[in-house]
Formats: structure tokens, C-alpha cells, sequence
């Protein structure tokens, strides 16, 4: 007989037909088996480029073009030397490019694999997380709101479950999925409401599902192809300097051409001057940029991976140096979501809980008193309800069988260690009500749970539904002032009487008291069911509710993040909070954090609302904190601040954040617990949930972009003095100062190498104390290009200065000629190699420790053993068109190579004494009053 189709079948069916255990799930061998004989649940790449190809493609550059075609000429003359060394450049040329390329592909494709989705999947009867790759038919998954669903399941639960399906159907509108067989055979994807497809997303509720297809068998498996878009990973900088590229192409070889003509016209051998154009193009041409860019940025992300963020997009990694305002959640990334409840309200008691962390050991005091939990059935009731309406577990791990040794060899006694699974505010719940004597597993046996209304940001409230000795029961939890508009009734002293509007004040006052001291505040309430009432949907269940009383827990403030924050306060950042949280208890939040300066001001949600566009753009520079807002409010906020001029980090975890993280120039996704669908928005996820994450990757940013100017100063001024060495010399009239061989290798060796060293060097002390620099800023701004062109005229005059210096001993002398040669070339890179310490900091040679970058060193060292092996060893000589130079060469060498720095570190010293005088005139000004950070 013919299988029937997944959707028709019933779960035992199903759990028949995949051989698989609904209760526990594959065991891991099981799993490994079908892994092994299924494949991985991959759908298939797109073209991977191939390192032979990599290599290959190197020779496809106009300038290697340029060259070959040099080569050939030098070779069809007999010039074989020539045509041998320039082929033998070309190959190196090739080898360098395809390893940056190489590095730069592999550490793209690690990110990649960093950002690979996990699932949750239940095997040998435990619930974990594994690569969404390693799944396999038969694999139990666990699904909640914000998962996109990694393979193709057969629900076999649901909880007010709704899933996007857009990607495959089209329909953009969530659709509510059960768990129930379908009799229709044949139905169209769409209508398969009991079955969840990989790619798509769940937006609402909770669900399990069984794996019935995985990989490239599933139906985006079919469809792979048609989503494969391949994200462009240029970044504008990238884009911009291959513009400049283009530009400086035209510029190199119309000065090429003046060179070669001046030349020509003043009697030098057209074959000499043809190689000398060629390979003043391909010197003047910097086409390694795009590469050493792309290094640059490629380690920088490794190092932002290291310090635990994680760049999702390349282009954000140019934008976190503009950053201006970072806007960040509060639970879990400026606090440390460890909640522990410590004050409870009943009735107008208050009672006070001892005991810290997840150890369910402590006791509740009133007035000092303890209290007897047993006899307060007031208190019974609200430990009831925080236990039911609660997904959290408490779990206790085993404590290790041999005792460990201590320091000196003693045993040590291992310590219980309790951790949580679920949501950090529901497990303090859970960790109370357990200190308490309300165990979820004595509740579990009493009371089934039937339906679930999940809490989301947006209600902010959960509801369950539990049957019990055959009645109804809701509990219901949430934020007070939500909550408090859903109920009735209230429990005081120990009788349900109607919730007034002056008991509802007291509520209010008890609420507000708690959140002013920064504690996190939450509601109760409970109703029976009549058997005649409807409890369909939350509007049925969520009314007529009974109020229990409160609680409030402590979630500290991450200790790091006071520092980060007055970090960005010096480099010109703005730190706001947004959170869902009261407005008191944020405000208490933010004070301790320093977030809130003088005059600073809090926004909630409600005043939001009730702002237009205008309005909330006259105000937003000011605000600091939005509290009790819904994650629809985080998009305003991000556009009212961009409209303000601002680049905007944002963070967000759930489903509801993704606009306002695709929106904003900088979205950050929460890495342990973000959404699926929020960390595919954002390009930048958080390995640790941490807000000093973020001010470690704006201060790596910064850096890089730094790295850059760094590398493209060294480079351009290089190339400037290399083509104003000869362009003067053929204007004077004068002989070649440097010979094509030895352009082709100053290109090569002396450009190359250092200028890859400053890609990795160390940021300056100061990064982080200057303002950001804008988006739209060029990146010859901040004096670069003078610095450029004067260091470029420099050189050039330097280099050709100590030529003809040398030359004019016995200008007719072919053999003096072949010295002042190699004095200008040693000249050159000398002075190249001396720039290269300059390029390090915004001011002059003088500010750095010049040993600090190791790279740059060694890099530097070998330049100068190559240059001096290129000088001293004999048979290298005829290749290079050089001879071993004197002392007295050798000072008139260093004297023209260091008196470029020599000029530009007095200028830069004589620019700092100015400035801090300037400065000291202005310090000795009175202060206008600021307020030190709260
Ligand atoms: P942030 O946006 O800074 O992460 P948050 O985590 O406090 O803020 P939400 O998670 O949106 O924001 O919570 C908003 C309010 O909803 C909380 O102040 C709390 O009163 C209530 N709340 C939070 N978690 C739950 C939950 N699991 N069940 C019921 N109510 C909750």
C-alpha cells in the first residue's frame, strides 16, 4: 500500500513511520546514523570560487595585462633578462594578491559558519541546541515565537502557534498552524496548516514539530536556487577607493606618458623609456588597495570576533566608526538578567524574600517576622500562579560522583549548582516559588495545562489555562499596569472583593515604590472558568481577572557597562536606554549607569504615542530613556534620530525588533537570546548579550577605518615620490634616476609589505576621545591628501636630489651614472621605509613607540635585507642595474631619506605646541557648570 501523504497522517503514525520516539526523541547514535546516510540539512551552495581560479583570476588585472605586454616586447627585442625579471614580478605579484584574496574568502566564509542557525531538538530525551545542519528525519523540534524552522516538520504540538510563510507561499500575512491530520490528500502548501516548512518563520506562540524532509528534499530545497541571493560584501569604502582607483589610473598614465615624451625629447632611448613608462604605471597604479582594504577589514572582524561580536555585513564594519547614538535594550545587555525576586506585595503587606541566585533556599519576613507560608493563602495563590504561568525550569546538575581535589590535595565537597532553562524573569518565579514549597513538579501532577496565551513585548502579559479536579482555571501574569486593566477583582486579606479604583491606586503606589528602588515589577492574577465560559481566545480568558499582588526582582546592572558607557560619553556617543520595563525602574536603572546626564530626559511609551514626527524630532536629542515602549516604537526612534543627522546602533532580540534593526545604520541582534528572525536583520550579533560588546566593536571600527587611511597615506605618498622622481628628472633633462627593474621592485617589495603591516597595526590612545567621524567624510579628510601630496613632493625632491648630487660628481660617466642610480633607489626606499612609522599616527613619528607593531617591523626589516641583498650580492646586481655603495653614499642616503620626516615632525611639534597653547588659553577660561555623570 501506498504511504499516505505526512500532513494525513496522526502523531503515532507519524512517530511509526519515522521510527522515532515522540517522548525522547532519536537517540544521538540513531541521529548520527541517519545524518550519515540522509546528508546534512544544507540546501546546496552557490558557486564556491576555487583557489586555482583565485589564482588564475590575479592575471585577469589591467596592470598585470599591462605588464605582460611589456614582457612580450622586452622579449620580441631580446631583452630576455628584462622579460624574465618582469614575468618572475608578475608571478610574485600573483602569489602576494591570491593569498590576501585567499585570507580574506576563508575569513568571510568562517563568518558565515559563526552566523549558521541552531535548532533545538529533543534527543535521548534531552532538549539541546545543535546546528540546524545535523538534523535528520525523525528529529524532534522545538519551536517558539522568532525560530525560523529548520527543516520541514509535522507539527505534533502547537500553542497559539503562527508562522510567515511568505518566502515559499507569498502570503505575507502569518498564518495559524495546528497539529491535527489533514484528510485531503493533495493540498496545496499553503493549506498544509499542519506542517511547518524550513526557511520560514514563527512569529506567534510555541510548537513541536517531527523532521519529515531535510537539505535540498525539502520544499525550499526545491526553490533553493531561486533564494540563493548571494549578499553583495563590499563595503562604500571599498567602493570608493576602486572609483579612486579608476581616477588614479588616468592621472598614472597621462604622467606616465609626459615622462616617457619629456624623455624621448631629451634623447633617451625609446626602448629604455618604454619599459621606464610601464613600469612607472604599474608603481603609480596602487592595485593592491582593494586587497589590503579587504585584509584590513576581514582581521579586523577576526578581532571583533575575539572580543565577541560577531559582523553579520561587512559594510557595518565602516559604519560602526560613525556611530553616534547607540540605542540598547536594557534586560540582559545593560543588566546582567540574573533576576532574583526580593520583595513581594499582598494586599497591601509587604514582604521581604531572602536568599540570591538560582538555589532555592531562602525564606520571606514581614516586618522582620517570618512568615508561615503554609497558613497565608493569600501568598499560596500568588506562588501558584507564578509557578503555572511559567516555561521555566530549574535544574539541579548531578553532583559529580569522585570528589575533586582541592589546592593542597585535599577532597573538596562539590557545591549543587542550579541553572535555569527559559526566560531569566520566569525563573526567578520559578526559584521563588520553589524557596517556598511550591515545587512546579508537585503543581504538575495536579493541574494540566491546556492552552497557552504566550507573553510577547507587545501584550506584556501570559496567560495559561490549566484544568484542574475537572474545573477551569486562568493564571495570568504581567506587567501591573497592563495587567491591573484586565482584572476585577482583588485578593485582600484573604477575600476577593471589586478592584476600586482606590485599591487599584494602592496597587499603583506599591508598584511605582518597588520600581523606584530598580526592581523589576510584575503582576498576578487568577480566575476560575464557569463551564458555560468561552476560553477560545486571549480576549475570552484575559477578563474578569482576579488580582494577586506583586513582585519585584533585582536584575543588576553588568558591571562593565558603567565604564563602556562614560567611554562613549568621551568618544562622542550617546547612549540611550529602551526597554519595555517601567518607567521608575528604568529611570532607577539608568541612574546607576550614568546614562541620564542633567536636564537629560525620559520618555514612555504613551508620550511617544502621542507625539507626531515634529514633535518627537524637537525632542529626541534630549531623551535618554524610553521606557514602557513596544518594539513598533523602537522604529521611530531610529528614523527621528537619523533624520537628526545621527548613525544609529540598535539592538533588539525579538521578532517585533527586526524593522527597527534593519532599519537603523548599525542593527546589533542578541546572540544567546535573540530571535532567529532578529539576528537575520542585523548586522552585528552579540555573543554575550553585552552593551560593552558594542563600544569594544565601535572602538575596532574606528580602528580599522584609522588602518586604512594609515596604509592608503603610506601607499599614495609613495607613489607620488615615485613618479615625481622621474617626472622632474625628464623635465630637467636629466638621465633615468631609477631604472624599470627597480620601480617594478620598490612597487613591490617596499610598498607592499609595510603597507599590509599598517592594516594590522595597534589604534592610537586616543580613538575612543575624539567625536565620530561623519558618514559622508572623506577619506582624504582630517589634512590626509596634503599629508599625501607634501610627503609625495618630498620624496621625490629628496630622492632626486641625492641623484643629481651623485650624477654631477661625473655626469658623463656611465658607471657614475649606474651609482647615482642605486643612491637614488636606496634613497627611495629608505625613505619609504622611514614614512611608513610616520603613517602610524594622526601627528608624527615622534608620538609613537615605533617597535609597537611587530609586523610592521619585521615587515620593515625585511624590505631592507632584500634592498641591501639586491645592493651587495653580485649576481642579483646585473638583474637590479646596481652596485655596492659606500659609506659616504650611504650617509648621503639616510640625510635625503630622513629629512622628509625630519621636516614634517617639526611641523607637526611646532602645530601641537600652538594647540595646547591655544588650549591652555581656553582652560584658564571658568568652566561653564556641567554635571559629573549621576
Ligand atoms: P528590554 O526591552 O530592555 O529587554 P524588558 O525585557 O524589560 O526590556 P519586555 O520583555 O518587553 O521588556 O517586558 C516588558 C514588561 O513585561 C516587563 O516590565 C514585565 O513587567 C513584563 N514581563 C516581562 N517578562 C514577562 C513574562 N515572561 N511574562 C509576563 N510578563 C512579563
Amino acid at each position: 500500500m501506498e504511504q499516505r501523504k505526512w500532513h494525513q497522517m496522526g502523531t503515532e503514525e507519524l512517530a511509526q513511520s519515522l521510527r522515532a520516539s515522540l517522548d525522547s526523541g532519536l537517540s544521538q547514535a540513531e541521529a548520527a546514523e541517519r545524518l550519515v546516510s540522509g546528508g546534512r540539512n544544507e540546501l546546496s551552495e552557490g558557486k564556491k570560487v576555487s583557489p586555482v581560479a583565485l589564482f588564475f583570476n590575479q592575471f585577469k588585472d589591467f596592470m598585470v595585462l599591462v605588464l605582460l605586454g611589456a614582457t612580450l616586447v622586452s622579449g620580441l627585442l631580446g631583452e630576455y633578462l628584462d622579460a624574465i625579471t618582469i614575468v618572475a614580478i608578475i608571478v610574485i605579484n600573483a602569489i602576494l594578491g591570491f593569498v590576501q584574496e585567499f585570507r580574506a574568502e576563508k575569513s568571510l566564509r568562517a563568518l558565515k559558519e559563526l552566523s549558521a542557525p541552531a535548532a533545538k531538538v529533543l534527543r535521548d530525551g534531552v532538549v539541546k541546541a545543535i546546528p540546524a545542519s545535523e538534523l535528520v528525519p525523525g528529529d524532534i523540534v522545538l519551536l517558539e515565537s522568532g525560530d525560523r524552522i529548520p527543516a520541514d516538520l509535522r507539527l505534533i504540538e502547537t500553542s497559539s502557534c503562527y508562522a510567515e510563510e511568505s518566502a515559499l507561499t507569498g502570503e505575507s500575512v502569518p498564518v495559524g498552524k495546528h497539529c491535527q491530520p489533514i484528510s485531503a490528500e493533495d493540498i496545496p502548501l499553503g493549506d498544509q496548516k499542519n506542517t511547518g516548512f524550513m526557511g520560514t518563520m514563527i512569529t506567534r506562540g510555541s510548537a513541536k514539530g517531527i523532521v519529515i524532509r531535510t537539505g535540498m528534499a525539502t520544499e525550499m530545497g526545491k526553490i533553493a536556487e531561486l533564494i540563493q541571493q548571494t549578499e553583495t560584501m563590499d563595503t562604500p569604502l571599498q567602493h570608493r577607493l576602486e572609483q579612486l582607483g579608476k581616477i588614479l589610473i588616468v592621472v598614472a598614465l597621462g604622467l606616465t606618458v609626459m615622462v616617457v615624451v619629456a624623455g624621448i625629447l631629451h634623447g633617451q632611448p625609446p626602448y629604455e623609456m618604454f619599459l621606464a613608462g610601464v613600469s612607472l604605471a604599474v608603481a603609480a597604479i596602487p592595485e593592491g588597495l582593494p586587497a589590503i582594504v579587504t585584509i584590513a577589514l576581514a582581521l579586523g572582524v577576526q578581532r571583533m570576533i575575539k572580543r565577541r561580536a560577531i559582523v553579520r555585513k561587512l559594510p557595518s564594519v565602516e559604519t560602526l566608526g560613525c556611530a553616534s547614538v547607540i540605542c540598547s535594550d536594557k534586560t540582559g545587555t545593560l543588566t546582567q538578567n540574573k533576576m532574583t525576586v526580593t520583595r513581594i506585595w499582598i494586599g497591601g503587606r509587604e514582604l521581604d524574600v531572602t536568599g540570591e541566585g538560582y538555589e532555592p533556599q531562602g525564606a520571606v519576613f514581614e516586618a522582620g517576622k517570618p512568615v508561615d507560608v503554609k497558613q497565608d493563602q493569600s501568598l499560596r495563590r500568588l506562588l501558584q500562579v507564578a509557578a503555572l504561568c511559567n516555561n521555566a525550569q530549574l535544574i539541579q546538575s548531578e553532583p559529580e560522583g569522585e570528589s575533586k581535589r582541592g589546592k593542597k590535595g585535599q577532597p573538596v565537597v562539590q557545591a549543587e549548582e542550579w541553572t535555569l532553562k527559559g526566560d531569566p524573569t520566569e525563573g526567578a518565579l520559578t526559584v521563588l516559588a520553589a524557596k517556598l514549597g511550591v515545587s512546579a513538579k508537585s503543581l504538575e501532577s495536579l493541574y494540566k495545562r491546556e492552552k497557552e496565551f504566550s507573553f510577547d513585548s507587545e501584550r506584556k502579559r501570559m496567560s495559561v489555562l490549566v484544568t484542574h479536579q475537572g474545573g477551569r482555571l486562568v493564571c495570568t501574569k504581567g506587567a501591573p499596569d497592563v495587567l491591573m486593566e484586565q482584572c476585577s477583582y482583588v485578593l485582600w486579606d484573604g477575600k476577593v472583593v471589586p478592584f476600586t479604583p482606590t485599591l487599584k491606586q494602592k496597587v499603583n503606589a506599591a508598584g511605582e515604590a518597588m520600581a523606584q528602588q530598580a526592581l523589576r515589577v510584575l503582576g498576578f492574577a487568577y480566575r476560575d472558568l464557569r463551564q458555560t465560559d468561552r476560553y477560545e481566545s486571549e480576549d475570552d480568558v484575559e477578563c474578569q481577572l482576579i488580582f494577586v499582588g506583586l513582585t519585584g526582582m533585582i536584575d543588576p546592572p553588568r558591571k562593565e557597562v558603567r565604564d563602556s558607557i562614560a567611554t562613549c560619553r568621551r568618544a562622542g556617543i550617546k547612549t540611550v536606554m529602551i526597554t519595555g520595563d517601567h518607567q521608575l525602574t528604568a529611570e532607577a536603572i539608568a541612574g546607576q549607569l550614568g546614562i541620564i546626564p542633567r536636564g537629560g530626559l525620559t520618555l514612555s511609551g504613551q508620550q511617544l504615542a502621542a507625539m507626531d514626527e515634529e514633535k518627537l524630532d524637537s525632542v529626541v536629542d534630549n531623551v535618554y530613556v524610553y521606557a514602557r515602549v513596544s518594539p513598533e516604537h523602537k522604529l521611530r526612534i531610529v528614523k527621528a534620530l537619523q533624520r537628526k543627522g545621527h548613525v544609529v546602533a540598535m539592538t533588539g532580540d525579538g521578532v517585533n525588533d527586526a524593522p527597527a534593526i534593519k532599519a537603523a545604520d548599525i542593527g546589533i541582534a542578541m546572540g544567546i537570546t535573540g530571535t532567529d528572525v532578529s539576528k537575520e536583520a542585523s548586522s552585528l550579533v552579540l555573543s554575550d548579550d553585552n552593551f560593552a560588546t558594542i563600544v569594544s566593536a565601535i572602538e575596532e571600527g574606528r580602528g580599522i577605518y584609522e588602518n586604512i587611511r594609515k596604509f592608503i597615506r603610506y601607499l599614495l605618498a609613495s607613489n607620488v615620490g615615485e613618479i615625481l622622481t622621474m617626472f622632474l628628472a625628464m623635465m630637467a633633462g636629466l638621465p633615468l634616476p631609477l631604472v624599470p627593474i627597480q620601480i617594478l621592485w620598490v612597487n613591490l617589495v617596499t610598498d607592499g609589505l609595510p603597507a599590509m603591516a599598517l592594516g594590522v597595526d595597534q589604534a592610537e590612545k586616543d580613538l575612543m576621545q575624539h567625536k565620530p567621524r561623519s558618514a559622508k567624510e572623506n577619506i582624504f579628510a582630517r589634512r590626509l591628501g596634503w599629508k599625501i601630496i607634501s610627503r609625495g613632493i618630498l620624496i621625490g625632491v629628496c630622492t632626486l636630489g641625492a641623484f643629481w648630487l651623485t650624477l654631477r660628481e661625473d655626469p658623463g660617466n656611465p658607471a657614475k651614472l649606474v651609482e647615482a642610480q642605486t643612491v637614488a633607489f636606496a634613497t627611495l626606499v629608505m625613505a619609504q621605509l622611514i614614512h611608513v612609522f610616520d603613517c602610524r599616527s594622526s601627528r608624527s613619528i615622534f608620538h609613537r613607540n615605533i617597535f609597537q607593531n611587530k609586523y610592521l617591523v619585521l615587515a620593515v626589516l625585511s624590505s631592507l635585507l632584500l634592498m641591501i641583498g639586491v645592493l651587495y650580492i653580485e649576481p642579483l646586481q646585473p638583474i637590479f642595474k646596481t652596485v655596492p655603495i659606500g659609506f659616504r653614499e650611504w650617509c648621503l642616503v639616510l640625510v635625503a631619506a630622513g629629512i622628509p620626516t625630519f621636516l614634517m615632525g617639526i611641523g607637526s611639534v611646532l602645530g601641537t605646541t600652538e594647540k595646547k597653547k591655544k588650549n591652555n588659553r581656553n582652560h584658564n577660561r571658568p568652566l561653564a557648570p556641567s554635571k559629573p555623570a549621576a
